[in-house]
């Protein structure tokens, strides 16, 4: 399946999205998180990173640019590059690095690192929808695909 479209009523439902997602990661993965300030990204990476093991807060690392947590087998690295002024930044962070075989990276912003940031397996838009949120994820490769289907199982 290519791309996957629901409605969540409520941040339970963002938390559990995420957390299905990251029990289907089995692999290398790239995610990026789309949508306007509020629309639920750092909410699902909540529910995606304490899937794997995280207990304390998520925060968005919203002046630090990236929360890294080491939840083995995985290095989860958070982005939020809402503050990033120039893509170039990311150079100097060596962001090449973070994109190690054992990382799961979850980008939210990554419009702002454009031509810099590796390309995702998923792309996730979420929007508002009155009261509640829509999400879209795109697959952009058969890994993505596969991700998709197994959200699809659940
Ligand atoms: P972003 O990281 O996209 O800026 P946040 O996750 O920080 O957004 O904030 C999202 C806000 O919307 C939180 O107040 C959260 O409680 C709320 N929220 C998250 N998911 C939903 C949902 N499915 N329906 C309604 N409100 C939601
Ligand atoms: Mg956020």
């Amino acid at each position: 399946m290519q791309t996957f479209e629901t409605l969540l009523a409520d941040e339970q439902a963002t938390v559990a999205l995420g957390l299905q997602l990251a029990n289907a990661c089995h692999r290398q993965t790239t995610i990026y998180l789309h949508g306007d300030l509020g629309a639920g990204k750092t909410t699902f990476s909540r529910g995606f990173i304490r899937a794997l093991g995280h207990e304390g807060n998520v925060k968005s690392p919203t002046y630090t640019l990236v929360e890294p947590y080491e939840l083995p087998p995985w290095q989860v690295y958070h982005f939020d590059l809402y503050r990033l002024a120039d893509p170039e930044e990311l150079e100097f962070m060596g962001i090449r690095d973070y994109f190690t075989a054992d990382a799961i990276c979850l980008v939210e912003w990554p419009e702002k690192g454009e031509g810099l940031l590796p390309a995702p397996d998923l792309d996730i838009e979420m929007r508002y929808h009155d009261t509640q949120r829509q999400v879209i994820m795109t697959a952009n490769n058969e890994y993505g695909r596969a991700l998709i289907e197994r959200l699809e199982l659940c």
